[in-house]
């Protein structure tokens, strides 16, 4: 049997009738209507094999994490999910890979209300990029410049999980089998955390999607708003699993490890319950880490209030 051609390809595994939008996959451009005075918050983020994720990894949990990174980047700013693109290079058609691919991405897709409205497919290194739309009211959007001194900083869920998978594969530490299972799957399929985004809003002060390790992305948020921070090494919050490690190993994890998708955040402390019935109402764990200080710097200390020095660092394309 011949092999699909590319619009077979598309025709048979990214389209599906319009839902959402007003048009889908198959003409020059995709149509879609934000709710009338929404603001649009538009987003991309590419994976490349070797760089961004393993050859091993399933092709139903790659389709998962391929959206999901783009979702953490709305959830950052407290946007609703709307629509994406899926722009694909692929070294052949595999049609296995590519019908798990497309379950992955179309059941986040689906349960996030989130709908491919088009892209782009050519032959080339297997190569992922989305582009996600999203919709926010209008100045309403979580920013990465608003922290204040006196602010508390918080984290949700838990940080370190996908470095420590990560490490696992690359040998450096060895886990049980169930250990492994349970980091691996924090590493390949990654949970955007868009409904607390979204109860966010008009709450935190600020907010970045913890992608590339929390000491280089909540320096983003240092940056951008003029100010420093103290964060509680010892209170960062992490996994049963990471828990048991040794401690400079879950130090490494926590500050430096990448690929969380959690959400770091500043929030008044008046709004301190606020923030609490905020992250309750959906269901998603947040941990004060710290606060936002006067300055430039980002001090970190131990449990004791001691100074605790790092050369974590945040992972850097170009220099890693
Ligand atoms: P054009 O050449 O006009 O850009 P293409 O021939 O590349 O259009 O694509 C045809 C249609 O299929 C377009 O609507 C495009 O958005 C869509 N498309 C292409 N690749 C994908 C993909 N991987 N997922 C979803 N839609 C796709
Ligand atoms: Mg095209």
């Amino acid at each position: 049997m011949p092999a699909l051609g590319e619009f077979e390809l598309i025709e048979r595994f990214f389209t599906r009738p319009a839902r959402r939008a007003t048009l889908g996959v198959g003409d020059d451009c995709a149509l879609i209507e934000p709710t009338p005075g929404m603001t649009l918050a538009v987003s991309s983020d590419m994976l490349i094999e070797g760089r961004h994720f393993l050859s091993t990894v399933a092709p139903d949990r790659l389709g998962h994490k391929a959206l999901a990174v783009n979702l953490s980047d709305l959830a950052a700013c407290g946007a609703r999910p709307l629509a994406f693109t899926l722009a694909l290079a692929l070294p052949a058609v595999d049609e296995a890979f590519l019908a798990g691919f497309a379950a992955g991405l179309f059941a986040l897709a689906d349960s996030t209300g989130c709908e491919l409205i088009g892209g782009d497919t050519t032959r080339g290194p297997l190569t992922i990029c989305v582009t996600v739309f999203g919709e926010v009211p209008p100045r309403a959007a979580l920013l990465r410049s608003g922290a204040q001194p006196g602010d508390d900083l918080y984290v949700s869920g838990t940080l370190g999980d996908a470095r420590l998978a990560l490490e696992a594969f690359r040998g450096t530490v060895a886990l049980d089998e169930v250990s492994f299972r349970e980091v691996r799957r924090a590493m390949e399929t990654p949970t955007a955390r868009i409904d607390l985004g979204l109860a966010l809003r008009g709450l935190a002060t600020s907010a970045i999607d913890v992608s590339d390790g929390l000491v280089g992305d909540l320096g983003h948020i240092l940056a951008r708003s003029g100010a420093g921070a103290v964060v509680d090494v010892d209170a960062l919050p992490r996994s049963t699993v990471l828990a048991a490690r040794p401690l400079a190993l879950q130090r490494e994890c926590v500050l430096a490890g990448g690929d969380d998708y959690e959400l770091v955040f500043s929030a008044p402390a008046a709004r301190r319950a606020a923030v609490a019935a905020a992250a309750a109402g959906v269901g998603v764990a947040v941990t004060r880490i710290g606060a936002i200080e006067a300055g430039t710097a980002l001090r970190l200390v131990d449990r004791s209030g001691a100074g605790f020095v790092s050369d974590a660092r945040s992972f850097d394309h170009f220099r890693a």
